[in-house]
C-alpha cells in the first residue's frame, strides 16, 4: 500500500469517529430528562397529586419539576394537558379524568298496589355519584301477591359503573281514593288556560293518578262564574272527584280584584300552617320577616320557593331599638335584610315598618322619626306597605268571627290585609280558609307583593 492511500484511509476513519461522537454527543444532550408512568388517568372529585405521573428525573429530582395542572378540571370527564418544567425542558403531558367509582346508595322499603307496578327510584335514596344515575329493576317484575317481595335494583351512572341491592317492598290492595287539592279560582278573560293546572292530585300508592275535567258551560272568552268538576282515578281504580267554581274576570289591571294577605312578624311555627292553606287555595302571600324566631329560618326559603313575596320588618322589632334614632332603624333593618339574604339569596326590597308608618309609639322614643324614616326608606331604594284591611289579630282578644267579619269589610278592588303569623296567632291560622274563600267567591285573585302592587300608606303621625 502506498503511503497516500494509508493517510486517506486514516483521515476518513477519523471523520466518522468525530462523527458518531458528534451525534451522540448531541443526542445525549437533547434527550428528555423527564420521565412519566404510562397509566395517565384520575378520577373523577378525586385529590390530585400531578408528581405521581413523573416516574424519574435524569441527574436530578421530582421535587425541582414545576408543575402546571391549571387546564385539569377534576370534577369533569376528559382529557386535559399538564405541563411539567424542568430547567429548559417544557413536557405537556395528557392525563384523562375518568369515572370509574359505582353509584353508592340506601335502599328503602315502599308499598306497591296489587297488580300494578312501582318506580324503582322510590326505592332507593341518597345516592352518591359523581355523575348522572339512572335507577332501574334487575329484571321485570309482577307484583301480583299480598305481602312482601324481594327485589333488586341497580342503579347504574353514565359512565357503566352501577351497583346493585336487594329491597323488600310491600304489596298492599289499594282502597284509598287519590285526594284532589283545589281551589275555586279567577282567571283573566281570554287568557290561555290549561284547566288542569289548577288542580293537583295527589295519591298514596299512584305516581300519576289520572286526572280529567268536565268543564260544563267554562268560556274563557266570557267573564262569569263557572263550575268545574275534576275526576281523579288511580291505577286500582279508585276515583274521586271535587267542583270547583272559577271566576273568568275582566281585563288585568285597573278592574282586576286583588287582595294581598300580607303576615308580619313571621316566621313562626305557625307558617307551615299558612303555607298550607295558601297551596290548598293556589294563593300567593308576603312575608314581612324579623329575625327573632330562629328556629322557623328554613320557612323564609321555602315560602320563597313557593312563590310567596318575602318583605323586612326589622330584625328585633322592639320599638324601643329600632325608633331609638335613625341610624338604629337602618342597622336593625339591613340586619334582617342580611338574615333574608342568607335564606333566599338578596335582600328585599319590600319592607314595613313595626307599627306600620302611622305609629306614635314611635314618639316616646325619637320625636319626628317616622316623617324622616318614610322619606329616607324610600330614598335608599326600599318601598314601605302599610295596609288598607286587617283582621285585627293585632289586637287582644279578637273572636274568629270578629276576624273574619273585619277581614272581609272591604270592596275595595285592591285590598291589602294585614295579618300576623306569629305566637298566640291561632285565631288567625283558623280563619284564614273561610277568609280566602269569602273573596275567591267575590272574584278577587291572591298576589303576593309585586313591583305592580298597590301600596298603601297612611297618614305619618309622628
Ligand atoms: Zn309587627
Amino acid at each position: 500500500m502506498n503511503l497516500k492511500r494509508k493517510t486517506l484511509l486514516r483521515d476518513i476513519g477519523c471523520l466518522v469517529l468525530a462523527g458518531v461522537v458528534i451525534v451522540g454527543l448531541y443526542m445525549y444532550l437533547t434527550a428528555s430528562s423527564l420521565h412519566f408512568v404510562s397509566d395517565r388517568e384520575i378520577e373523577i372529585n378525586s385529590v390530585v397529586d400531578f408528581s405521581k405521573f413523573l416516574k424519574d428525573v435524569k441527574g436530578g429530582d421530582i421535587h425541582d419539576v414545576k408543575i402546571d395542572s391549571s387546564a385539569v378540571n377534576v370534577k369533569k370527564i376528559g382529557e386535559y394537558q399538564v405541563i411539567y418544567k424542568y430547567q429548559d425542558e417544557e413536557v405537556k403531558l395528557k392525563v384523562k379524568v375518568v369515572d370509574t367509582t359505582a353509584p353508592e346508595f340506601e335502599v328503602q322499603t315502599q308499598s306497591v298496589a296489587l297488580h300494578q307496578t312501582i318506580d324503582p327510584s322510590k326505592l332507593v335514596k341518597n345516592i352518591k355519584d359523581a355523575s348522572q344515575t339512572t335507577v332501574n329493576f334487575a329484571k321485570k317484575y309482577n307484583f301480583n301477591q299480598i305481602g312482601e317481595q324481594e327485589v333488586e335494583v341497580i342503579v347504574s351512572d353514565e359512565y357503566k359503573n352501577s351497583a346493585t341491592q336487594k329491597v323488600k317492598v310491600k304489596v298492599v290492595e289499594d282502597k284509598k281514593a287519590p285526594v284532589i287539592i283545589a281551589g275555586n279560582a279567577s282567571v283573566i278573560v281570554g287568557s290561555t288556560i290549561d284547566l288542569k293546572s289548577l288542580v293537583s292530585i295527589k295519591d298514596d300508592l299512584d305516581d300519576k293518578p289520572t286526572l280529567t275535567v268536565e268543564a260544563g258551560q267554562f268560556d274563557v272568552q266570557k267573564q262569569g262564574s263557572y263550575q268545574v268538576k275534576y275526576l281523579a282515578a288511580d291505577a286500582s281504580g279508585n276515583q274521586s272527584e271535587k267542583t270547583i267554581i272559577i271566576q273568568v274576570i275582566d281585563k288585568t289591571g285597573e278592574d282586576e280584584k286583588v287582595v294581598y294577605l300580607t303576615f308580619d312578624d313571621g316566621p313562626s311555627h305557625y307558617t307551615p300552617q299558612v303555607l298550607d292553606i295558601l297551596d290548598r287555595y293556589h294563593c300567593k302571600a308576603t312575608f314581612f320577616i324579623t329575625g327573632m324566631n330562629s328556629a322557623y329560618r328554613k320557612y323564609i326559603s321555602i315560602a320563597h320557593d313557593k312563590g310567596h313575596t318575602i318583605g323586612l320588618h326589622t330584625y328585633s322589632h322592639s320599638y324601643s331599638k329600632v325608633y331609638a334614632s335613625v341610624d338604629a332603624y337602618f342597622k336593625d333593618l339591613e340586619k334582617v335584610g342580611q338574615l333574608a339574604k342568607d335564606y333566599i339569596g338578596f335582600v328585599p326590597k319590600y319592607i314595613r315598618f313595626p307599627g306600620g308608618s302611622s305609629n306614635a309609639v314611635s314618639k316616646k322614643y325619637t320625636k319626628g322619626i317616622m316623617s324622616k324614616l318614610t322619606k329616607m326608606v324610600e330614598e335608599k331604594g326600599y318601598i314601605y306597605y302599610d295596609w288598607n284591611a286587617e283582621n285585627g289579630d293585632g289586637y287582644a282578644k279578637m273572636s274568629q268571627s270578629e276576624m273574619y267579619k273585619r277581614a272581609t269589610s272591604s270592596s275595595a278592588k285592591k285590598i291589602m290585609i294585614l295579618m300576623h303569623d306569629a305566637n298566640g296567632k291561632q285565631n288567625t291560622v283558623d280563619t284564614l280558609p273561610k277568609i280566602i274563600e269569602y273573596y275567591q267567591k267575590k272574584g278577587y285573585t291572591f298576589k303576593a307583593i309585586d313591583d305592580s302592587s298597590i301600596v298603601p300608606h297612611q297618614h305619618v303621625n309622628n
